[in-house]
């Protein structure tokens, strides 16, 4: 068993997510918060510029800005881009057998009602087996599997072996909420315990198999010719994140009261309801799948 040197909690990676701004700010006070004797923690505030302008970014979305391919790319020179090429060569870099960090945890919150979630990426055996702990540890967190938006995972923590987003809400963009901010912080003093105890192998057996929500697909509002939204989410799925939609079920009202429903025949389960940073990418919600997976 390869043992854990480095980890990485990552804040700020959206500039107006507080949540993960201020935990790192914390941390910077109270350093001792985040150390374990046999690793090394490192935090840090990823996009400051957006930070200081209270914003999701600068000139792109960061968080989808980690493509191997454009990370070497000279000519991309964005605010973002020279961003994430310096945190992929500090952290990084993407691919490598030896990287600077074994784990990324970037730490983010929506405006959608998404409780206390993980939302998980890739399939490395260390996240599934860090899953199946915080399954046990922290009953009330949500695992959910995406797929993504774009042909390559960008995320932050891709460029590193092993990672995933914390995603917790709802929060409005800009705001501190304290209830979620201390769940946030609990959830990660929690990843760190896991790591100390897996390098001094005195893991606990963990369970052989975990629910999750696996990601089906995105769901675009209802748009007009010319592109633009013609309805709302419907208030049935407002502010109830993880709800069960049936066939029949309403999903979005148009702005003169008649709903559209959700006409397929297999039962899904609707996250990221109208979360505020998606109206850009052109989506409204997104299905999933609840589904037991074995992890080793
Ligand atoms: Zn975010």
């Amino acid at each position: 068993m390869r043992k854990i040197k480095t980890v990485a909690i990552t804040g700020g990676t959206h500039g107006n997510e507080l949540t993960g701004v201020y935990l790192i700010k914390k941390f910077f006070k109270n350093p001792d918060l985040v150390k374990r004797s046999n690793f090394e923690t490192l935090f840090m505030h990823t996009n400051l510029g957006a930070m200081k302008q209270c914003t999701r970014y600068v000139d792109k979305d960061l968080n989808r800005t980690f493509v191997t391919q454009d990370l070497a790319d000279p000519s991309r020179c964005t605010y973002e881009d020279i961003l994430a090429k310096n945190l992929n060569e500090k952290l990084g870099p993407k691919g490598s057998k030896n990287p600077h960090v074994d784990f990324i945890v970037d730490l983010h919150s929506t405006t959608s009602d998404m409780g206390l979630s993980i939302i998980i990426d890739n399939d490395s055996p260390l996240v599934w087996k860090l899953a199946a702990y915080l399954s046990v540890h922290e009953p009330k967190l949500h695992i959910f599997r995406w797929k993504g938006d774009t042909a390559e995972v960008s995320f932050v923590n891709s460029i590193a072996p092993n990672g995933f987003a914390i995603e917790v809400g709802p929060i409005p963009q800009g705001v501190l909420r304290a209830d979620l901010f201390f769940e946030t912080e609990t959830l990660v003093q929690k990843i760190l315990d896991f790591f100390e105890k897996y390098n001094n192998n005195t893991l606990e057996t963990l369970p052989k198999e975990i629910e999750i929500y696996n990601h089906i697909k995105l769901v675009d509002f209802p748009r007009d010719k010319k592109g633009e939204i013609k309805a709302a989410v419907h208030p049935n799925l407002q502010d109830h994140g993880y709800i069960k939609v049936q066939k029949g079920d309403p999903l979005f009202i148009d702005l003169e009261g008649r709903v559209i429903y959700y006409e397929e025949e297999a039962d899904v389960y609707a996250l990221f309801i109208n979360e505020a940073a998606y109206y850009e990418k052109g989506f409204a919600m997104c299905f999933a799948e609840k589904k037991t997976i074995k992890v080793s």
